[in-house]
């Protein structure tokens, strides 16, 4: 019998318990966030050096948010869970959106049911095209040449180490292919809410818009007061961690965020934890508010200097904004890095205002 060592610390008010090969955080009595210990670059996906999956226990079986890059990651959480709940009734594995990251362990909940919001297929897709429609044989050409590259090089550093990635990356995809691993779609769709209720819970879904992606949602559990908030915004992913950051070369509905983030937000949702696949740390209500309220004055200075005339590159500098960001000292800091991201955002922004 295998013996897993178990040590439990504190860390500020959060119980961490290690098993050797994830991490488990306690946030509330019945919700608690689970994530593979060590960077697990692996097929389907890019590299992310933290993907948080989130657990809650309704009592009468669990939810599961979001189910890591791969079905090796996937199974290694769904390992952790049964040895922290002796459970694994999933009543529901909601994916907050269809890329890699949140989706690619799908295959391994194949009893369970998937629940997205409906974009999420055409973005499961795109995945699947990219990566599974390659062959063992081309990827096992890929190992050959990246291992012969790498016999040349002498001294070990930044090169050898990202060849290294590389070739992992490759023979994690091979075994991949080898095992059959399909991509697996959500068996429940839904287009702008959808409530879930399972023992003592309920899960409000809330689609958010596109932005980061096309099917990014708020995963919302009242009884809790946790709001899931995968990659939305990329909230909690850089040492900024609360400021909103936009994408190039997607579509971003900055109307609809206001939108869904004034829904979520109303004064009768009670708030305590947000929690993101790629953070951290949880954050909190007054980290949404100021994305409402950033993308609030964003949408309103960018409809302004549309309207007057003004230069984008005024509305890029930070002054306009001061209001916002002193209102919200407890959350961000005005610093370069920040100046950085805003200037970011609004050149992305711009051509999604019309005034
Ligand atoms: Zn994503
Ligand atoms: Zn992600």
């Amino acid at each position: 019998m295998r013996v897993v060592l178990m040590l439990f610390f504190v860390v500020g008010c959060d119980i961490v318990s290690w098993a050797g090969n994830y991490v488990a955080k306690d946030i509330t009595a019945n919700v608690f966030t689970i994530t593979p210990d060590r960077k697990q670059l692996h097929t389907l996906g890019w590299p992310n050096d933290i993907i948080n999956s989130v657990v809650i226990n309704t009592g009468n079986g669990l939810i599961l948010v979001d189910t890591q890059n791969s079905p090796a990651n996937a199974r290694l959480i769904k390992k952790g869970i049964m040895e922290i709940m002796n459970d694994t009734t999933f009543l529901y594995v909601i994916n907050t959106h269809g890329h890699s990251c949140h989706s690619g362990g799908n295959c391994v909940f194949s009893q369970n049911k998937i629940v997205a919001q409906i974009n999420s297929h055409a973005e499961m897709k795109d995945y699947d095209d990219l990566f599974l429609g390659q062959t063992v044989e081309f990827l096992r050409q890929k190992i050959y040449y990246k291992s012969f590259i790498l016999d040349t090089i002498t001294s070990e550093g930044i090169l050898s180490d990202s060849i290294k990635q590389a070739i992992d990356l490759y023979k994690y995809y091979e075994s991949d292919l080898l095992n059959n691993y399909k991509v697996r779609y959500p068996d429940l769709t839904f287009e702008d809410t959808l409530t879930l209720r399972a023992g003592s819970v309920s899960a409000k879904l809330i689609y958010m818009g596109k932005g980061h992606g096309d099917a990014d949602v708020a995963v919302y559990i009242p009884e809790e007061k946790v709001v899931c908030t995968g990659n939305l915004f990329h909230l909690g992913a850089y040492s900024q961690e609360s400021m909103p950051s936009f994408y190039l070369n997607r579509v971003n509905e900055i109307n609809k965020w206001i939108q869904s983030l004034n829904y979520l937000l109303d004064g009768k949702n009670q708030i305590d934890y947000v929690i993101s696949t790629h953070g951290r740390k949880p954050m909190n209500r007054r980290t949404l508010e100021f994305v409402r309220d950033y993308c609030v004055a964003v949408h309103e200075q960018v409809k302004k200097a549309k309207t007057t005339k003004l230069a984008i590159e005024e509305v890029q500098k930070t002054d306009l904004f001061m209001p916002v960001f002193s209102q919200y000292r407890d959350v961000v800091n005005v610093n370069k890095k920040l100046e950085e991201m805003h200037s970011r955002n609004i050149s992305i922004i711009w051509k999604y205002v019309t005034d």
